[in-house]
């Protein structure tokens, strides 16, 4: 209900947001190396160099510096050339919404016209941030809010991170020691479809695994993918992160319909890539229960041969309604049953709770603000 919803809707000055200044180079998003190369380009002697990179990454991703007038251990000068051709990013944010289960959603500018939203669900001693990856998305599984949205464009690294930045900024939650408990773990499960823009992805998952600076250990970020079979190879063994698998349907007919990517790699293909996955113990399969689609008691026995032999956990994810969806949530007894089959066979078969369902920040119901409000309504629409 909208009363309980403590909704601060905090517009940034001036709805569109003047072009990033291309002149100026962003700080976040760049490996040691381009740190490096940024700082010879402006004139930092060789033998000092590898230790200004060293700050400077402690100051922007241990610090949670925005500013490089902050970075106090740099030499006055070097300060100052820095503050004059660099930036240090942050998204504008547009929106802030909190549930009463203490879920937050934070709808972030990444660039003009350009949003995505970052949900934050806390935990009593652990808390995951939801990051996406892609403004809409190009694939339109049909029982995702995303899939109704074109996809718009994909993030880069420095936006990806941050969404991370700005949820410990909110958060308090510098330096990272301290912080570690409000936001210990990340789900690349956001708007998009990762491993299509997976070179952006992986860049700034490898700067959040750092352990100089935001260090989240590879076992505390699981990325969800529909099942772009071709990258995930790629995902274990540059990342070695957890993997979740969208299977959502056991005959591919069916997932043809549910999760269209599956007529490109059906289940087959999906399957065998999870078998070849170097951390296949940190597999797992999602499945969203839908109302006489995908719950029959077949569907369980069927999904439990499909995946035998892959040490893998099983999450049913109860349906998340969407305003116009063409599907239901399967009953709870439905999925008590269909749970039931998958916990004889041997695998823990958790049941998703929800968080965050009143702001509509659960599972596949992310898609911005602006873009749910006709075309009229939006705002910097009328003048255009
Ligand atoms: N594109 C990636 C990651 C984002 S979607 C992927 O598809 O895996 C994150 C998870 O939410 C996926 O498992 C997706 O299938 C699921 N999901 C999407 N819409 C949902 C809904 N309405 N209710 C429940 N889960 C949903
Ligand atoms: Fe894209 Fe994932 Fe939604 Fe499918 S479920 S439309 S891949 S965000």
């Amino acid at each position: 209900m909208r009363s309980e919803i403590d909704q601060e809707r905090r517009e940034i000055p001036g709805f569109a947001l003047p072009e990033p200044d291309r002149s100026r180079l962003e700080l976040i998003g760049r490996t040691r190396a381009e740190l490096a190369e940024t700082l010879r380009k402006m004139g930092e002697p060789e033998r000092t160099r590898a230790m200004r990179v060293r700050q400077i990454w402690h100051w922007l991703y241990h610090r949670g510096a925005a500013d490089v007038a902050k970075m106090t251990t740099l030499p006055a000068d070097l300060r100052a050339r820095l503050a004059h051709s660099c930036a240090i990013m942050r998204p504008g944010m547009v929106a802030h919404q909190r549930s009463t289960d203490g879920t937050r959603k934070w709808l972030l500018r990444v660039a003009p016209g350009q949003e995505v939203e970052a949900v934050h669900i806390p935990e009593a001693d652990r808390g995951a941030l939801c990051i996406s990856t892609q403004v809409g998305c190009s694939l339109t599984c049909s029982f995702c809010h995303t899939g109704t949205m074109p996809l718009v464009a994909n993030l880069r690294a420095e936006q990806i991170l941050g969404q991370i930045l700005v949820a410990r900024d909110q958060l308090g939650a510098w330096p990272t020691p301290q912080g570690a408990r409000l936001l210990s773990h990340i789900v690349v499960m956001g708007m998009g479809e990762p491993l299509l823009n997976y070179e952006a992805t992986f860049k700034a998952l490898r700067i959040a695994m750092d352990p100089d600076g935001l260090a989240f250990p590879a076992r505390r970020i699981t990325l969800s993918t529909s099942g772009v079979v071709p990258k995930i190879e790629a995902c274990g063994r540059e990342l070695g992160v957890g993997l979740a698998i969208s299977l959502h349907a056991v005959r591919d007919e069916l997932r043809d319909q549910l999760v269209p990517i599956n007529r490109k790699w059906n289940i087959a293909q999906l399957l065998d890539a999870c078998r070849r996955y170097p951390a296949a113990d940190r597999i797992t399969f999602e499945y969203v229960m839908l109302d006489g689609v995908n719950d029959t008691d077949a569907d369980a026995r069927e999904l439990v041969r499909l995946i035998r032999g892959i040490p893998a956990k099983v999450n049913l994810i109860p349906f998340n309604p969407w305003p116009g969806a063409p599907y239901a949530c399967s009953s709870p007894e439905r999925i008590r049953a269909f749970a039931a089959i998958v916990v004889r066979a041997g695998y823990a078969s958790p049941v998703r709770t929800p968080r965050g369902r009143d702001i509509l920040a659960a599972c596949g119901q992310l898609k911005t603000a602006s873009e749910r409000l006709r075309p009229s309504q939006r705002p910097g629409r009328a003048a255009a």
